[in-house]
């Protein structure tokens, strides 16, 4: 792997022809010690959001040993990526294939599923031969009304339904856990709070013992327009929570980050192939690292990289991919000085999380080369001074 000291230096050093991924370990590393100390029960890292095997041995270096794996593609590259090392795989999609459950059960050591229906417990336990040594964790239904990416609709047991598959569960499990996501990129505090209420309505009307309470993933970064309070409020609310469940004094507390522990860990530096008014023809897109730019809106960071630094006003830019897909667009607005133009690098950042891992191939356009540098992320949540109830750090580069 080539290092850089940083985004600036790897523009103007190398003038790359094709976009190129930073990775900042220092940062991955600094967001893992981070929920490894201050989240008080275990971080899970789930895995879908940046499966970099470089990612996960930083990540597991810095005190992050629990996996959220939701494919049997997952289970296989972290088991190869930790082989060795005491790293423990929870397979939390709650649909899962007979095989894969097989699989991970009898060839990886997997020992914690999780489930939303009597059917999936049902093909859990016909694929383990009806082992004894599960840890089963039944996934309810929470709003995402605070999030910025539902995850509301296609997983979950109501609540109609959450007794019986608690009882069936129990019954089953050596371990009973009860799970749930409350949607991506969650703007508030109270998100957890309100889940915590759920979980604590199913566990009285079941009355059954739980012995994992995992509040899912959900934590979120920090983009243009989207500035959370520090994440040590939404501990604070999920302990708060947790303490007042019948059953805290016997169970254990869970959590499974992706976004928060990865998006600082990438950003990419594009070229600017065309300038059309405010509309910037720039070399990575939709197919690329920019998929939820293009799809959902969702605005990143950007910096434009010139050794000589423009003094001109910012303005707002939208960007076009370079597939010939009319799709391939991200409207952004993207803040840049008004004099970029043709030729000129832009780092567009906070890309570790759904960004970077997300490249294809189409229509050619793709790019595998990757720098690790030593500056500092775009922005970050875990500066070296943060105390709860202020407002998260941006750091500015240059
Ligand atoms: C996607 C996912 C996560 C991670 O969510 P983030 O919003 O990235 O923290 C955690 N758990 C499950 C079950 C998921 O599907």
């Amino acid at each position: 792997m080539h290092k850089h000291h940083s985004a600036l230096g790897v523009a103007t050093a190398l003038t790359p022809a094709a976009p190129v991924t930073l990775i900042r370990p220092a940062a991955a590393a600094r967001a893992a010690r981070f929920f490894a100390e201050k989240f008080p029960g275990r971080s899970l890292y789930a895995v879908k959001a940046n499966p970099s095997p470089d990612l996960i041995r930083t990540l597991f270096a810095s005190g992050i040993t629990h996996f959220d794996v939701a494919s049997i593609a997952e289970v296989r590259l972290v088991a190869e990526t930790l082989a060795g090392e005491q790293a423990k795989l929870c397979f939390m999609h709650p649909v899962k294939a007979e095989e894969a459950i097989a699989e991970a059960y009898h060839v990886h050591g997997v020992r914690t599923f999780s489930l939303d229906s009597i059917d999936e417990l049902e093909k859990i336990m016909r694929a383990t031969g009806d082992a004894t040594d599960l840890e089963l964790c039944v996934r309810l239904r929470v709003s995402s009304e605070h999030s910025e990416l539902s995850l509301a609709s296609k997983f979950g047991a109501e609540l109609g339904e959450t007794r019986e598959l608690l009882m069936a569960t129990r019954q089953a499990a050596d371990a009973l856990g009860i799970c749930f996501h409350v949607g991506s990129q969650a703007m508030s505090p109270q998100a957890y709070s309100d889940a915590i209420e759920r979980v604590r309505a199913a566990i009285v009307d079941a009355a059954v013992t739980v012995d994992i309470i995992d509040v899912g993933g959900g934590f979120p970064s920090i983009y243009p327009g989207m500035e959370p309070v520090a994440l040590e409020n939404y501990f604070e609310a999920i302990h708060r929570g947790f303490e007042s469940l019948p059953v805290s004094y016997s169970s254990e507390l869970w959590c499974e980050p992706g976004r928060a522990l990865s998006a600082e860990y990438s950003s990419i530096i594009v070229r600017v192939e065309r300038r059309r008014g405010t509309e910037l023809y720039i070399n990575d897109g939709a197919y690329g690292a920019l998929f939820d730019a293009a799809h959902i809106g969702w605005r990143f960071p950007v910096t434009l990289l010139r050794e000589e630094e423009s003094d001109e006003a910012m303005e707002g830019f939208s960007f076009y991919g370079p597939t010939c897909d009319d799709m391939d667009h991200m409207v952004g607005p993207f803040m840049l000085p008004a004099d970029v133009k043709a030729g000129d690098y832009i780092e567009i950042g906070m890309l570790g999380a759904y960004g970077a891992a997300m490249r294809t191939g189409f229509n050619g356009f793709t790019s595998e080369s990757t720098i690790e540098v030593d500056d500092e992320p775009m922005a970050s949540l875990y500066g070296e001074v943060v105390a709860p109830r202020r407002r998260a750090t941006v750091i500015k580069l240059g």
